[in-house]
């Protein structure tokens, strides 16, 4: 029987002690940058209104930029930049450097998120408000296990090391923070997920991933490991995410949660602890 609260799309997935467990950043362990994709599609979806590029109706447009937008979700933030570039040239237009999108993307998330470092520093709001429900408590019950936890974002480095601080979810990944140096276009999760399969020496099915992200999905998988997609929702509400959970399923994700809240059932059933 699956445990509560999940949905087991792959009734073949492997079950038993695993070696190692991925998790991303932004969506599976944090809210602080939660709205994100509303920023970046208005933004583009301005832009393309500024340059005279974009003929659609408001709807059409704001979910032709979205699919592109979530297509990518989970890559370093300059490759969304990059691919928003390469729509205003296809569109006849003369695209801005991705940087400098990236910049103006950056100031307009800046504008929301630094209200939340704020708030959390000075401690006005805890950190258990702005992770995914029971964040700490999974990563507690990995680390008891001996199970070395990897984060691997595409978040610029430097604001995921500093987010997971505020959060107080850093110490538990201990060396295993990756995520782009200064927003670097060529990282890759499938660069990270393949050094710790070497470094670790992992074997086909060791590899426990967790993610709302397409990227890491298909890394998970491709490495032979178990995928658990994390359809979460926005801070405040609960349920799982339609749009998430339809995406994690076609990446093929091996089962789908929507936060943490049934993670010590959930890691026990992995583990063939329980039926
Ligand atoms: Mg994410």
């Amino acid at each position: 029987m699956s445990p509560p609260g999940v949905e087991v799309l792959n009734p073949r997935v492997r079950r038993g002690s695993f070696r190692a467990a991925l998790f991303d950043f932004d969506g599976t362990l944090s809210l602080i940058r939660e709205g994100w994709p509303r920023v970046m599609v208005g933004m583009m979806v301005e832009r393309l209104r500024a340059l005279n590029l974009a003929p659609e109706p408001d709807e059409e447009l704001w979910g032709l930029v979205e699919r592109f937008v979530m297509a990518l979700n989970g890559h370093p933030t300059a490759v969304q930049m990059a691919r928003f570039a390469d729509e205003v040239e296809a569109r006849g237009g003369v695209p801005d450097a991705p940087a400098a999108y990236l910049r103006e993307y950056l100031d307009r998330l800046m504008a929301v998120v630094g209200g939340r470092w704020d708030a959390l520093t000075s401690g006005r709001t805890s950190a258990a408000e702005w992770v995914v429900p029971d964040t700490h408590a999974v990563l507690a019950n990995l680390a008891r296990r001996g199970v070395p936890l990897v984060l691997a974002s595409g978040t610029d480095r430097a604001a995921v090391r500093h987010e997971a601080g505020l959060l107080g979810v850093l110490a538990p990944f201990g060396e295993h923070v990756y995520a782009p140096a200064d927003n670097d276009p060529t990282f890759t999760k499938g660069q990270v997920v393949d050094d710790i399969v070497r470094s670790l020496g992992l074997r086909p099915g060791e590899l426990l991933g967790f993610g709302d992200g397409v990227a890491e999905c298909y890394e998970v998988k491709r490495a032979g490991g178990v995928m658990v997609g994390v359809a979460s929702v926005e801070h405040g509400q609960t349920g799982v995410e339609p749009g998430k959970r339809a995406r994690l399923a076609a990446a093929g994700a091996d089962l789908v949660i929507p936060d943490f809240a049934g993670q010590a059932a959930l890691v026990s059933w992995l583990w063939g602890e329980v039926e």
